[in-house]
């Protein structure tokens, strides 16, 4: 087990200064009779222990001389027959650098003794299925105070410390993880579109996609792939993946690996004929160019915002070039919002071991200060539902390019690497066809 596991328990042991931590894993989902979602680590949890089996709650306690204490499940020759081998206790201690390890079923009955005189507990509420013996061991601390156990006054949400650590990515072994989940989301990408003049159907370029990330080594898609074809394109987070591909509309993929728990997340988008349309050309110049522009101005000392505010000055000029508004006057489409009814979401979202990851994007009220180490995706688009008020010859195009960029002493990394040029594009797609 690498060392960086035990580093970031010392560094989250010493912002909590005192009291004890309880991080859960997370929970296995079921549904139907007797069968469950694919298994997704808690990141909060995997982050400190590199853990990845269900069923387990760490425990950090600063000042302890045995400070990492790990609940697991224990081996089982049955349950492991049946769905595979376990750490167990032993392989806790052995393999995962827990000073102390238990059967998760001794969880309860432990939880007072480690609570007991511990002035804060550091756990989240209403996130795992252990908030009852969570407040069972409290109460059972409270009725014993006049013997001189105290259960913790202060409960703090644990996310205020791991939500900053995580935010900030700069060790480098877990930026080489970061990378290289982003090479295997590009590589998948472009697998995608050396496919796309040999596909048929929007499920074809997911399971392209999926088949490509899982030979690169990739354990899962880092969330739900979107594969929207021609009007499909204008809803944000469609996941049906199923309609027909037409000659002549665009695709849009937004799609990504999780490698080693770091996720990619790339979108692009393309023509199903192989060529851009005039129309679909002009709008996606000017996404390319919101999107270059944005990614120029990350850089530390900015915020979020400022490089939103860069990529809706050109959406919104561009549109109004092409005659989206009744108004030829930029500042108040941006002013009054009107580029809304086009590109509804935001430019960028936090990116690590959760694809939306976690770490407070406001301070004090105000957009935080970026700063090195810090990723996030760079992803402007156009969204063009028939009915709207723009030119009719624009109705039933979406467009969104994607990349993740990881903050630099003066710049910033472009993590992903999928053509985005219209050139480079349709030579591709010319060059896969021709080739089979
Ligand atoms: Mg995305």
């Amino acid at each position: 087990m690498s060392e960086i596991f035990a580093k970031r328990r010392r560094i989250m042991m010493e912002h909590m200064q005192e009291g004890v931590a309880i991080i859960p894993a997370a929970p296995v989902r079921p549904y139907g009779n007797g069968l469950e979602y694919s298994y997704v680590p808690d990141s909060n949890f995997y982050y400190l222990t590199g853990y990845r089996e269900p069923e387990a709650i760490a425990v950090l306690r600063p000042g302890h001389e045995r400070p990492f204490v790990l609940f697991v499940r224990d081996n089982d020759s049955f349950a492991e027959t049946w769905f595979g081998k376990r750490s167990g206790v032993k392989g806790a201690l052995e393999n995962y650098g827990a000073d102390e390890a238990y059967p998760i079923g001794e969880f309860a009955a432990k939880l007072p003794e480690l609570l007991n005189n511990k002035p804060k507990l550091f756990y989240r509420f209403g996130a795992s299925e252990y908030d009852g013996t969570v407040l069972s061991a409290i109460a059972a601390l409270r009725g014993k105070m006049r013997l001189g156990f105290y259960p913790p006054r202060t409960i703090i949400d644990p996310d205020l410390i791991l939500g900053e650590l995580r935010l900030f990515k700069n060790e480098a072994e877990e930026i080489d993880l970061f990378r290289k989940a982003c090479q295997i989301s590009s590589e998948a990408h472009i697998a995608v579109l050396k496919k796309l003049p040999f596909c048929n159907n929007e499920a074809d370029l997911e399971g392209e996609f999926y088949l490509a990330l899982r030979r690169l080594g990739a354990e899962r898609v880092s969330f739900n792939t979107i594969v929207a074809a021609g009007v499909n394109g204008c809803t944000l987070h469609y996941e049906e993946n199923r309609a027909a591909l037409n000659r002549g509309d665009l695709v849009l993929i937004d799609a990504g690996a999780q490698y080693q728990g770091w996720c990619g997340d790339i979108s692009r988008t393309y023509p199903i004929s192989g060529t851009f349309s005039k129309e679909q050309a002009e709008l996606y110049e000017i996404v390319l160019e919101a999107h270059r522009v944005a990614i120029a101005a990350s850089r530390p000392g900015t915020t979020l915002d400022a490089i939103m505010a860069e990529s809706v000055k050109v959406l919104s000029a561009g549109m109004v070039n092409l005659g989206f508004f009744p108004t030829k006057d930029v500042n108040s489409v941006i002013e009054e919002g009107l580029y809304k009814q086009y590109f509804m979401h935001r430019v960028s979202h936090w990116l690590g071991l959760d694809c939306h990851d976690v770490g407070d994007y406001h301070i004090g009220g105000k957009a935080r200060i970026v700063d090195k180490g810090m990723a996030f995706s760079i992803e402007p688009g156009l969204y063009v539902a028939p009915g709207s008020g723009a030119p009719e010859r624009y109705h039933g195009i979406g467009i969104r390019i994607e990349d993740d960029v990881l903050l630099t002493d003066n710049g910033c990394e472009v993590l992903t690497a999928v053509p985005k040029e219209i050139n480079e594009i349709e030579a591709i797609l010319a060059q896969a066809k021709n080739a089979n």
